[in-house]
């Protein structure tokens, strides 16, 4: 039996006095899943993702990783979390391979631990240019090796095939499945894109002003629905949401 990872209670957050971003979201994640957290723009993906990193505190509720608090054990969760921001760059005039060693002794990288990221990368020789020489597609596959690199137990993915095309997008997918095949950790990643998600992901939640609205595998709510994909599942329960 796979064991639990994280346990996300009832996580709230307000930005300013109007905007609630996260409105009372719980979910978990068992080792060895990737689940998927999706949604129109603005629905609180990426500020859940922030809070499950330890980024910033939610203004309610709590995250645990193994049964401890994110929020309480900062130092703790340094090697557990892996997390890929949506906006990540690079810095121009450093090769790929510096992005790489810097990276990895932030986080006390062994040798092994570069080799293993830049594996992941896919990048071979072209490590050794600097990414001011890279395609969008290639920047993100560095970042995504930079961040796997460390074998997190928690990898959180931010949009990880945003702007990619479709041979990009195979790939990084690719690279998250066996990543988390390979080593029994898990992922949360987060898109707009149901399709994809929908080839990627073990389970997921389906995020909606704030709110978890529906989750589960996406076989069984395809079918639950009796639609056709996901897209179409999202579609019906927002319209339930909104009537
Ligand atoms: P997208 O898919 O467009 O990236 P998202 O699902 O990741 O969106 P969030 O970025 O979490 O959504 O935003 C949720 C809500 O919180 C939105 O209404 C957004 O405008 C607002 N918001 C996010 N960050 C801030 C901030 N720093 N200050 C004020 N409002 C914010």
């Amino acid at each position: 039996m796979p064991n639990l990872l994280l346990e996300v209670r009832n996580i709230r957050k307000t930005y300013g006095k109007k905007i609630l971003a996260v409105d009372n979201l719980s979910f978990h994640v068992m080792e060895g899943e990737i689940y998927g957290l999706i949604g129109p723009n603005g629905a609180g993906k990426t500020t859940s993702l922030r809070i499950i990193a330890g980024l910033i505190k939610p203004d309610g509720g709590e995250v645990l990783i193994r049964g401890v608090n994110v929020h309480e054990s900062l130092k703790n969760n340094r090697r557990m979390i892996g997390y890929l921001p949506e906006e990540a760059n690079t810095y121009p005039l450093l090769t790929g391979m510096e992005h790489l060693k810097i990276y990895g002794g932030l986080y006390g990288a062994s040798s092994e631990d570069l080799e293993f990221g830049a594996r992941i990368t896919g990048l071979g020789n072209r490590l050794l240019k600097k990414t001011s020489e890279y395609s969008h597609g290639m920047k993100r596959r560095l970042l995504l090796g930079a961040v796997l690199m460390t074998k997190p137990r928690l990898a959180i993915l931010d949009e990880p095939t945003s702007g990619l095309d479709v041979h990009a997008g195979v790939s990084v997918r690719k690279t998250i499945r066996n990543y988390v095949k390979s080593t029994g950790a898990a992922a949360i990643v987060s898109s707009h894109n149901m399709l994809e998600i929908e080839y990627l992901c073990d389970r997921i939640g389906l995020i909606f002003k704030g709110k978890i609205i529906e989750e589960g595998r996406p076989r069984e709510l395809i079918e639950k629905y009796g639609v056709a994909n996901l897209e179409e599942v999202f579609t019906l329960l927002v319209r339930g949401v909104e009537s």
